[in-house]
């Protein structure tokens, strides 16, 4: 196995910027994680496993080893108690999107609207991925993760996991300490459309189509995304900078008063507002502060216009969630992970 020194990380984080790791390698096995493992231990160096560099705001050198993460395969299995329902298990490195297309094209239907997503099977479990009103916690059955206290594998239930809005026991008390090897979902033989989202009703409604198809769906938030999104290999970015937050019901009266177009949702006891709402009303899309620089068509994304480091991003990130706070009272949190910590 290749152990490669000063190995750079432009082209593994989706921000690209230019940073190094001290040390690198890919692993394709488990006993390629293992020999990566007991290399680290052995030279008493910090553990960073990757996916695809999706989530990451890198604001320096990463002392240690990076593991990039190649496992691959994917298993199909029939439930035995529900003729209806079908297992599907791929390894941690298998590309997402790829991965849900391949569960749509082999008549296994429940990841739909979570397509286009980038990075890894391996990391979806980290933040609970979301989209379009579906969670991967909603379809996932079990992970197997190695757990490097003990170095044994350890298989977590779905409500093991402790997931909440784009958070999971990985990104809390479990920080650092799982490296997840595979997911399982259990998926459906029949296509369930979930299409609560204002977009994808009105779209499959202005078709005619009143129960569209799991590719159906998947086609058409491919192309919601394309026109929206940026692609990190044309502009660096992470998708969504910050989560919407929760607030209660009466602070969002408060900013009704003043802001009466207010983009919020019921959420449990109170309200979660769309932060790229409040972004973009107090007229932060298109700004830069140099390379680093808000998206001009989605508030709710920070790009990098080639020169940016991490720091620059958190510098524009700390002014926009200030002005956020001193108009609405509200704080944003900030959804991708920085490292080194
Ligand atoms: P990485 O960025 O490589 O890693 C993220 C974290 O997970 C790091 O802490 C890393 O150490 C850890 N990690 C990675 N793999 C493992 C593993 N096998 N075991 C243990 N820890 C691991 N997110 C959404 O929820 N919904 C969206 O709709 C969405 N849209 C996006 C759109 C764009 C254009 C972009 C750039 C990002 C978007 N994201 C979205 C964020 C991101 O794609 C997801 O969070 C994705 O799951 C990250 O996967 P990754 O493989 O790139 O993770
Ligand atoms: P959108 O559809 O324009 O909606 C704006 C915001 O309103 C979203 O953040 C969404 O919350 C919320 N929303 C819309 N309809 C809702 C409903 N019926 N019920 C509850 N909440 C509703 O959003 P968008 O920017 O185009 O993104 C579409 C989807 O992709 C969203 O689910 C978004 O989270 C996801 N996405 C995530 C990332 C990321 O990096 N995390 C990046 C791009 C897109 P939620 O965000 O809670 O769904």
């Amino acid at each position: 196995m290749k152990f490669s020194e000063n190995y750079s990380l432009k082209g593994a984080n989706s921000f690209g910027f230019e940073v190094s790791a001290e040390y690198c390698c890919e692993i394709t096995s488990l006993s390629e994680l293992r020999e990566a493992l007991a290399f680290a231990d052995g030279k008493g160096l910090d553990v960073l496993v990757l996916g695809g560099g999706s989530n990451l705001i890198l604001v320096d050198d990463i002392p240690g080893l990076v593991i990039l993460n190649c496992l691959r395969g994917i298993t199909v299995k029939a439930d035995v108690d529900d003729p209806g329902k079908v297992c599907v298990t791929a390894a941690a490195g298998e590309n997402w999107h790829e991965f849900v297309r391949y569960t749509l094209e082999n008549g296994a239907f429940g990841l739909e609207n979570l397509s286009l997503i980038p990075g890894t099977v391996g990391a979806a479990p980290m933040q609970n991925i979301g989209a379009y009103g579906v969670e991967i916690k909603d379809r996932m059955l079990s992970l197997t993760a190695l757990d490097r206290e003990t170095g044994e594998l350890y298989e977590f239930t779905t409500e093991a996991c402790e997931f909440g809005y784009r958070d999971s026991i990985f990104k809390q008390r479990a920080a650092g300490r799982y490296i997840i090897t595979e997911v399982s979902f259990m998926l459906c033989k029949e296509c369930c459309p979930v299409l609560e989202y204002a977009g994808l009703a009105n779209y499959f409604e202005g078709l005619g189509v009143e129960s569209p198809g799991g590719l159906q769906i998947s086609d058409y938030i491919c192309e919601v995304r394309r026109a929206k999104l940026p692609d990190p290999s044309e502009l660096g970015n992470a998708g969504s900078f910050f989560k919407n937050p929760l607030v209660s019901v009466a602070r969002r009266e408060a900013i009704l008063q003043d802001y009466p177009d207010l983009v919020s949702f019921a959420d449990g006891e109170g309200y979660k507002l769309a932060a790229g709402w409040l972004i973009d009303r107090l007229g932060w899309k298109g700004r830069r502060l140099g390379d680093a620089a808000v998206y001009d068509k989605q508030a709710l994304v920070l790009v990098n216009h080639g020169a940016a480091t991490g720091s620059d991003i958190l510098r524009l990130a700390q002014a926009i969630q200030d002005d956020v706070f001193s108009h609405f009272d509200v704080h944003l949190e900030i959804e991708p992970r920085t490292f080194p910590g």
